[in-house]
């Protein structure tokens, strides 16, 4: 089970997972809904943000 890194929804498919561009550490998972509207998202490890 994944959940999405921005609203804290689970995610079944339909999303995109990558590392944290900052730590580098952190998986980010993004719905689609989330990745559509652009919205931000804060990683774990690091407390980093971005769209
Ligand atoms: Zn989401
Ligand atoms: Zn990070």
């Amino acid at each position: 089970m994944k959940i999405c890194s921005t609203c804290n929804k689970e995610v079944a498919d339909n999303f995109v997972e990558f590392r944290c561009p900052s730590c580098g550490k952190a998986p980010i998972i993004r719905c689609f809904h989330c990745r559509k509207t652009a919205k931000a998202y804060k990683c774990p490890e690091c407390g980093f943000e971005g769209p």
